[in-house]
């Protein structure tokens, strides 16, 4: 599930392909910007915020930013010149930047735009503190969080004008490790700051990997407490994990560790 933390790494993924690189070519296979042609554009940074990518690039005095978005299944690869793409299913490829030592192949990426650096916060301002950004500010993700005191606590932190890089997975394994019934309204909730910084713990312990755990064991099947283990037994007390349907997601929880109130 891409999160925080994997976009994060994806961040990393091109910045190591592509930074510092002239792009030879560029092949955008998305309508709005098939004509688009990157070629002799240098790739200065690669960066992420929250669940947000941002590939920023200039050329001459002129500095754009190519976003990308991964949502449940989108992906960024880089290969090398010459190696087969073989990522992805080829008709998913939405954009492929190469340069002399790389190419970076995008697949079913969303929310593909090009926007100048200046103007980034069209698409990223509204975003809360960044999980895994160097400006981290637990306080304002509780302030921002507390300022809508009806919500469950299960919305308040899959919004990203809350915090930005928390998904389902950390939403439901950062509750059940607080022991938060997910219906909990945000209000009830005896420690915000415990919870964001818990939840930014989670996130930040799998960046450099793709497996993403919560409990500490990276084996098949063990990684997570409640999230994607209905009707299993919590590691904890046995219960079995309940699933249900919050808000058009699915969230899991353990009715014995996090009791309705
Ligand atoms: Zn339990």
């Amino acid at each position: 599930m891409p999160e925080g933390d994997t976009v994060w790494n994806t961040a990393r993924v091109l910045e190591r392909a592509l930074t510092g690189d002239v792009l030879t070519g560029s092949d955008f296979r998305v309508p709005a910007l098939a004509t688009t042609d990157l070629a002799g554009w240098t790739v200065t940074e690669s960066a992420s915020r929250g669940k947000h990518l941002l590939l920023r690039l200039t050329h001459a005095d002129e500095a754009m930013t190519l976003h990308s978005h991964l949502r449940m299944d989108g992906a960024w690869r880089a290969y090398a010149p010459g190696e087969r793409w073989t990522g992805r299913p080829a008709h998913l490829i939405r954009v492929v930047l190469k340069s002399k030592r790389s190419a970076a192949v995008g697949y079913h990426l969303h929310e593909l735009s090009l926007v100048p650096t200046a103007e980034e916060d069209t698409l990223v301002g509204h975003l809360g503190p960044d999980l895994l950004g160097a400006d981290w500010d637990p306080a304002e993700a509780v302030r921002r969080i507390a300022a809508k005191p009806d919500v469950s606590i299960a919305a308040a932190l899959l919004d990203q004008r809350n915090l930005a890089g928390v998904g389902n997975l950390y939403k439901a394994e950062t509750l059940f490790l607080r022991g938060l019934w997910p219906w909990t309204p945000v209000a009830d909730v005896p420690d915000l700051t415990a919870t964001v910084t818990l939840a930014q713990k989670l996130v930040a312990s799998n960046r450099g990997r793709w497996t993403q755990t919560t409990t500490g064991s990276l084996r098949r099947g063990q990684t997570s407490y409640v999230y994607g283990r209905r009707a299993q037994p919590c590691r904890r007390c046995g219960a079995a994990v309940q699933k249900a349907e919050q808000d058009e997601r699915v969230t899991y929880w353990c009715p014995h560790c996090q009791p309705k109130p």
